[in-house]
């Protein structure tokens, strides 16, 4: 006879997620850097959807501290600029490991940039293991590459992980057509091709990712860090959220 956790497993949607949050979202209302009381509220989360039973890596932006093409903007060599937006990954992962390990989750930080005294390298098969055994996996500085971004990062990681989708925790609770801050008529998709955020532009994620993740056939679910429900509402398909991906007729 199941346990009670079997149940609760079989009863979820997901077995291996990856969770994907702009720097920007560990800033809190500060302008710029990382806001511990915030850090720790997502690492609570986490922890939450963790002890479901769901398999979970995430993959955090760098913008609260530094993005290249800012840099380059200034004048600074675009690849340099690059790679310093990619350091600023490392940062805010070693954070959220701190905050997750502050709450009783073991965790790792995989970086594409191998600096063995911070963190660990990526290799994927060691990262699977990571994850069988119930520890996040937090993967740093990007895919390693200028001119890429953490939302191409998210999706290369998410496919190679075999996650069954990417989580992409916003400030709004799903795609629309348009800004819904600005415009009130804005029209809400509960859920969207790949093709179509494509030709309408929709900033969901960069067109690469977007790109890719229509390739591996990956959802990209959509919703705001302050739903209501939390991101374990959301994995437990509950609560408002847009899937970008494959969308029954
Ligand atoms: N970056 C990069 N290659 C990658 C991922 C990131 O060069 O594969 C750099 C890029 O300069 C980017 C910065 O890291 O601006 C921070 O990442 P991103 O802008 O995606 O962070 P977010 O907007 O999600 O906070």
């Amino acid at each position: 006879m199941a346990d009670a956790s079997t149940s609760v497993e079989s009863a979820l949607r997901y077995k291996r997620v990856l969770l994907k949050i702009s720097g920007e979202a560990l800033m809190g209302d500060q302008g710029y850097g990382l806001h511990p009381p915030t850090v720790d509220r997502i690492a609570d989360e986490v922890k939450s959807v963790r002890d479901l039973g769901v398999e979970i890596c995430m993959v955090i932006g760098g913008g609260n501290i530094f993005r290249g093409l800012q840099g380059s903007a200034q004048g600074m060599e675009r690849t340099t600029a690059d790679y310093m937006g990619m350091l600023a990954t490392v940062m805010n992962a070693l954070a959220m490991q701190s905050a997750l390990e502050a709450a009783g989750v073991y965790t790792r930080v995989i970086s594409a940039i191998p600096m063995d005294q911070v963190c660990e390298p990526y290799i994927r098969r060691r990262a699977v293991r990571h994850l069988e055994k119930g520890r996040v996996c937090i993967f740093a500085a990007g895919t390693g590459n200028p001119f890429f971004t953490t939302d191409t990062a998210a999706t290369l990681r998410a496919s190679e992980m075999r996650c069954q989708a990417i989580f992409k925790g916003t400030q709004v609770d799903g795609v629309y057509d348009s800004d819904p801050k600005t415009n009130p008529d804005a029209k809400f998709f509960d859920c969207i091709s790949y093709d179509e955020v494509l030709t309408r532009n929709l900033k969901v994620m960069d067109a690469s990712a977007i790109a890719l993740a229509r390739e591996n056939n990956l959802p990209i679910i959509v919703f705001s860090l302050d739903a209501p429900d939390g991101l374990v509402g959301v994995v437990k398909g509950a609560g408002k959220y847009t899937t970008v991906g494959a969308c029954a007729a």
